[in-house]
């Protein structure tokens, strides 16, 4: 057989299995290809790896992948090796056996991608070891890590410069999937990247369905959730505390689910064989603090949960991220309440942090807050926070599949904000509440509440719907709460404005979250009914080709090319060669065992049995 060339587009279908490059990852390879330096700025899932893996195997020498992640790396590097690539890495969790083996193989001209951690690569021994060795080209993952204005400084990435000056001929390639402008500016100078092109495409995650609810049982409106959506998914809960991840995870275990707690107190390798777990487990939940998250290269994750707030729109944004890498629907669910917005705002002021510094973490709050209470499309409201436009609603978010209803909230605010008022200013929300619904408590008594003009006004609102107000009332900036007085509300200056009635409020009316089914994407994947016995059994067959090489499942196929099996039921290997994700190496190794499980499963009452009989070969 005469080999052809091969060309970007020949790798990807040869190697990857896949038919076409998805936006611009042609022309970053291209770029790549001819020597030049490039900014990759791709959201989570876009295909970022193929703008380094692709060039790497087209260049001549290794490719070497900077990247933050070691825990990443023996799965990354296995998902290689079951696609033919020739791939290793370098770091700390190796024996010295181990990494000898792999320097060995890269002075053999033996690999085609070598991953190492910033500080390995900078070690003077491995930069001797690659100006011996020819390279392909340089790809800074995660490169948002060289900025202090990015969220995750690290500053050995600023040592990366030094790249520049001993490798000058070879291109290198920084990628993110989060940056703004100025991030992205520090970027290209603190790597000292020779002009660079520079790739940034859009921030949407479409497959993502946001949805935030407000209020009191977060943790009952969960369990919903998960039944009626998720029953038997992998996916992440947030918690503020430690404690509470260990309650939730205990919790989410009686009511039928295998949920493990993750958090920052755990030691190191407690926490590693918690996400060894979820990578390699089907439908496992992490109940973590924010600590789990950066570095969970998990393309299955489908639902993002917050029992609280999270600190600022960004890190909502990364945190939901983490659903649905592999395009497939996913949901990003958050339900928060009064006391998320207190605590938020008392970790700013107490925080000690020089006034500059909590004047951005307030707007930051701030923007987060109206995120939360806003009426109209979430996906709008948070691509314009990161200066992107989405000229119309989405459709795949609450607000647009169950608009909130809105009522002319003054005359409740005057009620509430005077109730506070003749309180003397020094009462948190419960016992305001029963002041207003005329509760006959100890409490009241003792204060002579009973006495007040206010007291008994607000029987006609049940004490959820005073909380909704209430908090509203907060995250609007009407009243803010005392840390020094257990959490007594007081009016601010805005406040005074309605109950001098010169401005009117509109509120919110807290609805009950009616479960909304995922929207259907054009080109999403969707299973037919009479496909799911054979999915299920594709299912099974990949789990155990996964635990017998001990990978995890989604190495072996994503449910994409799950999904397609089931649906276009190849009957042979030159069909097989036809669905998403199977490249030669796949074809050769599964093929054959998943043809076995496809034929065995005929779709009910289309498939002829005589003639399936005889078309088996
Ligand atoms: P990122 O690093 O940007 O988060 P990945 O590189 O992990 O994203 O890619 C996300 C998913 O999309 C992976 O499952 C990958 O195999 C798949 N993918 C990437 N590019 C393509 C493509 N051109 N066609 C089909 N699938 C792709
Ligand atoms: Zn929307």
């Amino acid at each position: 057989m005469i080999e052809s060339p091969r060309t970007p587009l020949s790798v990807l279908r040869q190697v990857f299995g896949y038919d076409r490059f998805r936006g611009e990852q042609a022309t970053i390879i291209d770029t790549v290809l001819a020597g030049r330096d490039a900014l990759v700025i791709m959201p989570t899932g876009g295909g970022k790896s193929l703008c380094y893996q692709v060039p790497s195997l087209l260049r001549e020498g290794v490719g070497v992948i900077v990247t933050p992640l070691i825990a990443l790396m023996q799965d990354q590097v296995t998902a290689l090796t079951d696609l033919g690539v020739r791939a290793a890495f370098l770091n700390s969790s190796q024996s010295g056996e181990e990494s000898a083996a792999v320097i060995r193989r890269l002075r053999a001209a033996d690999l085609d991608l070598l991953y190492v951690a910033p500080e390995r690569l900078l070690m003077s021994s491995t930069l001797r070891l690659l100006g011996e060795v020819p390279v392909s080209l340089f790809a800074i993952d995660e490169a948002h890590c060289v900025s202090q204005w990015g969220h995750d400084f690290r500053p050995e990435y600023r040592k990366l410069t030094a790249l520049a000056e001993q490798f000058p001929g070879v291109p290198r390639i920084a990628l993110t999937a989060t940056a703004d402008g100025r991030t992205q500016d520090d970027i290209v100078s603190n790597l000292g990247l020779t002009q660079p092109r520079r790739f940034v495409a859009g921030f949407d995650r479409p497959n993502i369905q946001y949805r935030i609810h407000g209020g009191a049982q977060g943790r009952e409106k969960l369990a919903r959730f998960l039944a009626d959506e998720h029953p038997r998914d992998a996916g992440i809960v947030y918690c503020l505390s430690r404690a509470r991840t260990e309650q939730v995870a205990a919790w989410l275990g009686q009511q039928g689910r295998t949920a493990i707690a993750y958090h920052a107190g755990m030691g190191s390798a407690e926490r590693a064989a918690c996400q060894d777990r979820f990578l390699r487990e089907d439908g496992l939940i992490v109940v973590a603090t924010i600590a789990f998250g950066m570095g969970i290269d998990k393309p299955d994750v489908r639902f993002v949960a917050h029992l609280n707030l999270p600190k600022s729109i960004e890190a909502y944004y990364q945190e939901t991220g983490r659903a649905g890498r592999d395009g497939e629907p996913a949901t990003a669910w958050m339900n928060y309440d009064l006391s998320d917005v207190v605590k938020l705002r008392q970790w700013i002021e107490g925080s000690g942090a020089p006034e500059e510094q909590k004047r951005i973490e307030r707007q930051k709050l701030e923007a987060l807050l109206g995120l939360c209470e806003s009426t109209a499309c979430r996906r709008q409201a948070l691509l314009e926070y990161f200066g992107e436009a989405l000229p119309e609603p989405c459709g795949n978010c609450d607000n647009c599949l169950q608009p909130p209803e809105t009522y002319d909230g003054t005359e409740v605010a005057q009620k509430a904000l005077s109730c506070v008022y003749r309180t003397g200013q020094r009462f948190g929300v419960s016992h305001l509440v029963d002041v207003l619904r005329g509760a006959d408590n100890e409490k009241v008594r003792q204060y002579r509440h009973e006495e007040l003009s206010t007291y008994g006004i607000g029987r006609d609102l049940e004490v959820r719907q005073w909380r909704s107000v209430f908090r509203q009332l907060v995250t609007l900036g009407h009243l803010v709460s005392d840390q020094e007085a257990y959490g007594a509300l007081r009016l601010t200056e805005k406040a005074r404005a309605v109950l001098r009635g010169e401005t009117t409020l509109r509120m919110r009316r807290e609805i009950e979250p009616r479960s909304v089914r995922p929207a259907r994407r054009p080109g999403a994947t969707n299973l037919d009914r009479a496909d799911q016995p054979l999915f299920d059994a594709l299912r099974e067959k990949r789990k155990q080709l996964a635990a017998a090489q001990g990978v995890p499942p989604y190495t072996v196929f994503h449910d994409r090319s799950l999904y397609e099996m089931a649906g276009r039921r190849p009957e042979n290997l030159d069909g097989f060669a036809e669905i998403s994700g199977v490249g030669a190496s796949k074809l050769k190794k599964y093929g054959s065992e998943f043809l076995a499980v496809i034929a065995a499963h005929p779709r009910a009452g289309i498939d002829r049995p005589s003639e399936t009989e005889a078309e088996t070969p």
